[in-house]
């Protein structure tokens, strides 16, 4: 059983993108994590799920010592903590750590089960000798969420908050202490992106944590133009997810697609409902 779970949730398949950046792919093609080296150290962006081999993976790309640091503390990037003695996050991530998702494994297990949370914050940079990669706070689709500006080579690592698929825009796991309230998230999500716009000439890549890596920087104009259509109220939305897994997940059926262009959000209808009640007619 557990052999069979390390091979759903720790298969990696690893390529270069130039000669000191790593994608490290994996859930069967459809989520990445990546690794940036410098001449002193190398940055490995998220820690997968936890199935107790990503450092063995990711010592056979770089022999730099290699700094952890999460996009955001949903389980999906945060699993493999426990693989290193420390790990950068957002204060947000460090309260969201493990959520949104069920364990697969018992991270408990792992060779540094109490490993030090480092928490950084937005405009903080990793110097990885010769190679600086600043960090943005974007929190919208979780309460922690860090977008990593790799200037020196073009490139935006961005997690969960932009991507080709759907962005996940609704209380996954409800976290002790906060209230999740969609025109909140929403209006966050939207500054994120016009702050990620803004700076579009330090890069020319997007690399998100799921589905196709790299897209376009159009994707930042579809996601902004989504939420001004969901408050304009044209923005399309769809009853059906049109995602097998997200689906299977949703047995109540309490999810929406809303899109625009290349965007999506899944949304709880009900959040939706409650925006469009308060928000839509101001
Ligand atoms: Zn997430």
């Amino acid at each position: 059983m557990e052999e069979k779970l390390v091979e759903t949730f720790g298969s990696y398949l690893s390529w270069k993108l130039d000669e000191h950046t790593w994608i490290l792919n994996f859930m069967g093609g459809s989520q990445n994590m990546y690794l940036l080296e410098g001449t002193d150290r190398a940055l490995l962006i998220d820690t997968g799920w936890g199935a107790g081999n990503l450092r063995e993976h990711v010592q056979r790309l770089t022999a730099k010592p290699v700094i952890p640091a999460l996009t955001h503390g949903h389980l999906d990037h945060s699993g493999g903590c426990g693989e290193w003695e420390c790990v950068l996050m957002l204060s947000g991530a460090a309260a969201d750590l493990y959520t949104c998702h069920r364990l697969p494994f018992d991270v408990s297990a792992l060779p540094h089960p109490d490993f030090e949370r480092r928490l950084v914050q937005d405009g903080d940079v990793i110097d990885l000798g010769g190679r600086r990669v600043e960090l943005l706070h974007i929190s919208a689709h979780s309460n922690g969420s860090l977008a990593f500006l790799d200037r020196d080579s073009g490139y935006l690592f961005v997690g969960d908050e932009l991507e080709s698929a759907q962005v996940l825009m609704y209380e996954t796991e409800k976290i002790p202490g906060i209230d999740f309230v969609l025109d909140e998230h929403l209006r966050a999500h939207h500054r994120n992106m016009l702050r990620l716009k803004a700076r579009e000439s330090e890069y020319q890549l997007i690399f998100p944590a799921h589905n196709g890596a790299p897209i376009a920087r159009s994707y930042l104009d579809d996601y902004i133009a989504l939420t001004e259509h969901i408050y304009a109220g044209d923005a399309k939305i769809e009853d059906q997810l049109h995602h097998k897994y997200a689906e299977a997940g949703d047995p109540e059926h309490k999810l929406c697609r809303v899109r625009w262009g290349g965007a999506s959000f899944f949304v709880n209808k009900a959040d939706l409902m409650q925006l469009y009640g308060s928000n839509l007619l101001q």
